[in-house]
């Protein structure tokens, strides 16, 4: 599976927001975007104010930053997101939320969706008790995403299982039995992420 291999803290800087890429150093004072908060490269410092076009782009790139996908895969899931009744910029945020790899990072399972995409690969999470080790499965409402039994032991969970976790309101976790269930779709105002969906919408409608 083709994926993002450069440094994650550069896309932060790209972006001038923190995406939290990298689980617990996000919050600390090692975040590269709080000791350099200019975008990288030798002209990082220098660079002006953007057009529609330029900010239409950034919005983009933001949001595939944040979910960990490349074009071709973020394009297709927008695709899908204007098949949908209803509003795209929402219905594509909704696409974002549901994928396996979102949901098992909303659940705490992991510290980024980064090491949750990792963990979905290595084979350790199970919905409604069959494997599932894609990350960017959807998952639907009423179906419960589970820790691998075999894997309960594993230093990582133990940690977990001890953790207090504030998830949103349209999942519903089990810490102690390292397991979630996701409630119904998220709306909108649920949804943290700061993305101004419409403009990934204008942008793709040219
Ligand atoms: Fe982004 Fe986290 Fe790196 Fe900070 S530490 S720049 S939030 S990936």
């Amino acid at each position: 599976m083709a994926r993002y291999t450069d440094a994650s803290c550069k896309l932060c800087r790209r972006e001038a927001q923190k995406l939290f890429l990298k689980g617990d150093r996000c919050y600390s004072q090692k975040c590269a975007l709080e000791r350099r908060a200019y975008p990288p490269g030798q002209h990082g410092q220098g660079r002006k104010k953007t057009s529609d076009y330029g900010l239409q782009l950034r919005e983009k790139q933001k949001a595939k930053r944040f979910y960990g996908m490349l074009e071709k895969q973020f394009r297709n899931t927008f695709e899908k997101a204007a098949k949908k009744k209803g509003i795209t910029g929402d219905n594509l945020l909704v696409l974002l939320e549901t994928r396996l790899d979102n949901v098992v990072f909303r659940m705490g399972f992991a510290s980024s969706r980064k090491e949750a995409r990792q963990l979905v690969n290595h084979g350790h999470f199970t919905i409604n008790g069959k494997k599932a080790d894609i990350p960017s499965m959807t998952v639907v409402p009423g179906s419960v995403v589970a820790v691998k039994k075999r894997s309960h032991k594993s230093p990582k969970f133990e940690e977990i299982k001890e953790m207090q976790i504030s998830a949103p309101p349209w999942v519903s976790v089990e810490v102690s039995k390292l397991e979630g269930t996701v409630l119904t779709l998220p709306k909108r105002e649920e949804i943290d992420t700061p993305i101004a969906e419409h403009l990934i919408v204008e942008l793709y409608s040219k």
